[in-house]
């Protein structure tokens, strides 16, 4: 009873049969890292590296950027896993360095993993410096792409992380095409990772930087789950880890949700991480599943939500 209680409450991301569900920090800098390492938490699921550069007038250097990575990582020693996602330039969040000059649809753009085609020198001058900050520290560090669409541009990342001697790739799936593909599409990297703001976005088309359309971005909207179950499907059949690093995943019900879909780790904001453990340990894996079949079969989002809620401990 007492085991029971406390791993409710501390400890790795599990159901109430012991499935393990990671349970990571999406972070921005060093102190976010800072005060993630000092949490009870799995790891770093999300680094978003390019919110280290927003103010940047020029390209950071390679002992630049190895300083920064090098204090991001120390927090969490040798045995937490850091995913990196490589400069996600580009749409809402333009860095000065990387600018490719204007376009009419920027979210539709060249940004992201199709920014750093364009300009390899820049992703080339990261890659290194995560690598030496990887070896200095001795993190477990795993560097992913953002808005990766076809197993081409997959395979290209994946070789360019293999030439700067890191151990492990893996692209965001963030892009419709990628979820429907994962199949495909992952089959060069180690692992996926769910980036529901955007596969939002682009599934409902509607512009996140909306506030207007807030209800075409809920990440309940079934057709965004029925995308996300898509893309599950497609990392089960090649035996490959897929995590959620968006927003939706700090949310405990939709976490149940998640989970029963196929996910196997949880990257939030280092808060949502009790709420998340706790909805987990109520529940078991075949009750997620449950959760997920209601969530993804609604005709609404609000009737996906209240599906759930209705089914879900009590107690959440
Ligand atoms: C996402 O799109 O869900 C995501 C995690 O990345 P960002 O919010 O930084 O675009
Ligand atoms: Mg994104």
């Amino acid at each position: 009873k007492r085991a029971t209680l406390l791993s409710a409450t501390s400890g790795p991301g599990k159901t109430s049969d012991g499935h393990a569900v990671g349970l990571l920090a999406n972070i921005g800098g060093v102190d976010d890292a800072v005060a993630a390492g000092a949490q009870d938490l799995e790891g770093v699921g999300l680094f978003r590296t390019e919110f280290v550069f927003l103010s940047a007038k020029t390209a950071p250097t390679l002992e630049e950027q190895t300083d920064i990575y090098t204090r991001v990582f120390q927090p969490f020693g040798t045995d937490r896993r850091i995913v990196v996602r490589t400069l996600d330039a580009g749409a809402d969040k333009p860095l000065a360095f990387a600018d490719l000059g204007a376009e009419e649809n920027p979210a539709l753009g060249r940004r992201g993993l199709r920014l750093s085609q364009a300009r390899p020198e820049l992703l080339e001058t990261q890659l290194k410096a995560l690598a030496a900050a990887a070896s200095a520290t001795g993190a477990d560090v795993r560097v992913m792409a953002p808005m990766v669409a076809t197993v081409e541009e997959a395979k290209w990342f994946a070789d360019q992380v293999a030439a700067a001697g890191l151990p492990k790739s893996g692209v965001m799936i963030e892009v419709p095409a990628a979820a429907l593909g994962a199949r495909h599409v992952l089959a060069p990297v180690d692992f996926g990772s769910l980036g529901t703001n955007d596969l939002a976005q682009y599934t409902m088309a509607a512009d996140r930087m909306q506030g207007a359309l807030s209800d075409l971005l809920d990440p309940w909207q079934p057709a965004v789950l029925n995308v996300i179950k898509a893309a599950c499907a497609g990392a089960a059949e090649l035996g490959k880890p897929i995590g959620v690093c968006g927003e939706s995943g700090g949310d405990p019900l939709m976490a149940l949700v998640l989970t029963g879909l196929g996910v196997s780790s949880l990257s939030m904001a280092p808060s949502k991480v009790p709420a998340v453990r706790f909805a987990l340990s109520r529940h078991s894996l075949e009750a997620c599943q449950r959760l997920a079949e209601s969530a993804v079969s609604a005709a609404t989002a609000a009737a996906a939500r209240e599906a759930v809620l209705s089914a879900a401990d009590p107690e959440l």
